[in-house]
């Protein structure tokens, strides 16, 4: 089994780099990371398959294009340092983050997401993350400042806290938009903003107020 997971996280990786994904660190990352993990028993058959698959609670692991692209962005020009994750989900894009950067710091709002992502991570000797039941509409203010700041789910504005939680030099990678939405890149130069429009992309709506 072990083999065979190593072998389709691998497969995985190359398709991926087939469809546009170059950053090595990146691919490295996804060929290391057994997504099958990260999903119900009944599903691990669709773990290596390019596309979005329900963790519960309503909510989705992202697809792995999507996971790649973002970390590439992410990455981009930068070298990695400490990491601020809106929307643990399931765990598997944190993995990803756990890998590349020194410190990943990951906020979910359904507690029993929250608990299962940890329980994975721990179980991948992944230690190098700090997880919060908490909105991520407010970022983690006492973690705060970030080099990177990653959301997995979709608000309609850009939430203010994000912004002014990046480092000087920081880039936050987030979708936006409520019907149609676009994958924006923020980056911070002192106190200007600028931003980048990327794709089209389709995420569910990151939720303000009250936890799950
Ligand atoms: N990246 C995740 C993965 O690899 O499994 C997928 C994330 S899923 C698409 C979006 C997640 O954002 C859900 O788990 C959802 O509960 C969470 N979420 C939505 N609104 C939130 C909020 N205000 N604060 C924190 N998490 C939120």
């Amino acid at each position: 089994m072990a083999v065979a997971t190593a072998r389709s996280a691998a497969v995985l990786a190359q398709k991926l780099q087939s469809e546009g994904i170059t950053d090595a660190r990146v691919l490295r990352a996804l060929a290391q990371v057994p997504r099958h993990l990260f999903v119900e028993a009944v599903l691990a058959h669709k773990a290596y398959e390019n596309t979005a698959l329900p963790i519960g609670q309503g909510q989705t692991i992202s697809q792995p294009y999507i996971v790649a692209r973002m970390t590439e962005l992410l990455l981009q020009g930068k070298a990695p340092g400490k990491v601020l994750e809106i929307g643990t989900g399931s765990g598997y894009q944190t993995a990803i983050l756990a890998h590349l950067f020194s410190h990943v710091c990951s906020v979910e709002r359904i507690k029993s997401l929250q608990f299962q992502a940890k329980r994975r991570l721990q179980q991948l000797d992944l230690h190098n993350v700090s997880m919060k039941h908490g909105d991520g509409w407010l970022g983690w203010p006492s973690k705060a400042p970030f080099d990177s700041i990653i959301v997995t789910a979709a608000p309609a504005e850009v939430p203010a806290a994000l912004l002014q939680q990046l480092n000087d030099g920081g880039r936050l990678v987030i979708p936006v938009g409520t019907k149609e939405q676009v994958l924006r890149v923020y980056q911070r130069d002192a106190d200007t903003f600028s931003s980048q429009d990327i794709e089209a992309v389709r995420f569910v709506p990151l939720i303000p107020g009250e936890l799950g």
